[in-house]
């Protein structure tokens, strides 16, 4: 670990102890079998296992091993490896299971990259790719976006995809001129498993690019069409969307009599400088 992380109980510093780290104040974080830290505190937690459950982390897990995003996946790491200085030290906020965080780490060796999210099941999975993969530049933790156990200052780039934005913490934890590269979803992003769901789908809102404390500084668009050959693969997609929260049963039901989907995909890459 380099002395980017902190206590987020306190902010003091951490030193290894066995196999946990420990605070000047000595609250503990213990480092669990795959290699990952909990920094999670019991206040920050809303039920006992907070974020994507089993089910969606491996649902996401299929999916992405597939390749269908590996567009979106190629164009990130390349924006990444552009903005990034030399031995830069990079936080991905928000990093699910690590299919972005591992192939970052891959993409610029000469970094130090700290993957988080407030799920343990996706953390554990992050950890265990990372281990299978020999990525050594990597450390994953648990922790709330909202309160990153990062020191101010210390990052020279903060990556977010699909996560909660929080630009007060990511403000905090950005050196003064560090980089940000967010990733969401275009317009038409999935339109077609709309249409296979619902009898009028919406066009995705998408947000005005302006954010307070950060300068737009490169926008890219990625666009691609995927065809999906199995049942499995159309419900596992449909489980990383925010519709399936809204159609859970009803959704499930149309989609699991196709085995067969093809569907546009669409992101927008934003690269932000902090002000
Ligand atoms: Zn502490």
């Amino acid at each position: 670990m380099q002395h980017t992380h902190i206590c987020p109980k306190c902010g003091g510093s951490l030193s290894l102890n066995g196999n946990s780290y420990l605070c000047e104040n000595r609250h503990t974080y213990d480092i669990a079998r795959s290699g990952y830290v909990n920094f999670l505190l019991s206040d920050q937690m809303n039920s006992k296992l907070p974020g994507d459950n089993k089910l969606m982390v491996n649902a996401r897990k299929s999916f992405l091993s597939k390749g269908y995003y590996s567009k979106l996946m190629e164009n990130f790491c390349d924006t990444v490896k552009k903005h990034a200085p030399h031995n830069a030290v990079i936080l991905d906020a928000g990093c699910g299971e690590g299919y972005y965080t591992v192939n970052m780490a891959k993409a610029v060796a000469d970094s130090f990259i700290m993957g988080t999210d407030i799920s343990k099941t996706a953390v554990d999975a992050a950890a265990k790719r990372s281990r299978a993969e020999g990525v050594k530049n990597l450390l994953f933790s648990v922790s709330s976006v909202f309160r990153l156990p990062v020191k101010n200052g210390s990052c020279d780039m903060l990556t977010t995809l699909f996560a909660p934005y929080c630009g007060e913490e990511f403000l905090r934890v950005l050196k003064d001129g560090g980089i940000m590269v967010m990733v969401i979803p275009s317009e038409r992003h999935l339109i077609q498993l709309k249409q296979a769901v619902y009898d009028n789908p919406y066009l995705n809102e998408v947000k005005d690019f302006q954010l307070e404390g950060f300068r737009l500084k490169e926008h890219i668009s990625v666009n691609d069409e995927i065809c999906l050959d199995s049942t499995e693969d159309i419900l596992n997609l449909f489980s990383m969307t925010p519709y399936y929260y809204k159609t859970g049963e009803d959704g499930h039901k149309k989609l699991s009599q196709l085995n067969e989907l093809k569907t546009e995909i669409g992101f927008e890459i934003l690269v932000y400088t902090k002000k």
